[in-house]
């Protein structure tokens, strides 16, 4: 064959090699913009129906469920129910707690930005997302080390800068502390001593207590006391640790 028809042929192949590369590419893109829409979509009907359409008022608490990525938060087989109305589990026994749940917790809190806030519970990472998404400096502990660490990664991949430690959260974080805030989303059977002291006065306390029957306490520090502000009916897994043995 000629060598100038084998160039042009040379080159007419790497044309249409070229040309189905960018056409893979461009497919990829549009599927992962369609699937990123679908997620959007599905993530304000959540807000929608499940929070606005029931009692969840503050309108930067809705923004930042709005903005969160909860799929990102759970394993891939439980993607399409990362934002339905119920807990889902995430290893270790433990579970992401319902949206709602997140929602009128961190309503009750009534973060604003620049808070110092502690969450005892970090388990997939979600409330503490979105504790950081309403400006809050977010300091968080889980007791068990596989999803501390998980949570820690997913965390900072997704650009949140949230101070994560692996240890018994019913001790609290006394180099962080007084906190603006504390949420706690495990059930202890009394309010930890640690925490009260870590609390600002007129701070709030957002905790789930109880042993078979619960009650999710919002709670605020004055003169040194706890006195309450509200209460909901709920059902947490337990907080395990040193607690336990103070029964
Ligand atoms: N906030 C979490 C989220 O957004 O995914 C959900 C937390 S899950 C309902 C409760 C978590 O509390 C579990 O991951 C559990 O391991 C953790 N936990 C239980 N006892 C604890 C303790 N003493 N200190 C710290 N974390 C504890």
């Amino acid at each position: 064959m000629p060598s100038a028809r084998r160039t042009a042929m040379v080159a007419m192949a790497l044309v249409i090699v070229g040309q189905i590369t960018l056409t893979c590419k461009e497919n990829r893109r549009n599927r992962v913009n369609g699937e990123e829409d679908n997620l959007t979509q599905k993530r304000n009907d959540m807000v929608d129906t499940q929070l606005a359409g029931r009692d969840i008022m503050d309108a930067k608490v809705l923004q930042a469920m709005r903005t969160v990525p909860r799929h990102a938060f759970v394993s891939d087989s439980l993607q399409n129910q990362a934002y339905a109305d119920w807990p889902l589990p995430i290893g270790y026994q433990q579970t992401i707690s319902q949206p709602y749940i997140v929602a009128f917790m961190t309503e009750a809190l009534a973060v604003r930005s620049g808070h110092k806030v502690l969450e005892v519970g970090t388990g997939s990472g979600y409330q503490a997302a979105v504790l950081a998404e309403l400006g809050a400096e977010v300091y968080t502990i889980e007791i068990i080390p596989e999803l501390g660490k998980h949570a820690a990664e997913t965390l900072k991949q997704l650009g949140y800068n949230v101070h994560s430690r692996v240890g018994d959260g019913c001790n609290g974080w006394p180099e962080a502390a007084p906190f603006d805030g504390i949420l706690v989303t495990a059930a202890p059977e009394f309010v930890p001593a640690p925490l009260i002291e870590q609390l600002k006065e007129g701070g709030r306390l957002v905790i789930p207590v109880g042993r078979y029957e619960q009650t999710l306490k919002v709670l605020q520090k004055k003169n040194g006391q706890l006195s309450p502000l509200g209460s909901l009916p709920v059902r947490f897994v337990p907080m395990t640790g040193k607690i336990q043995d103070r029964k």
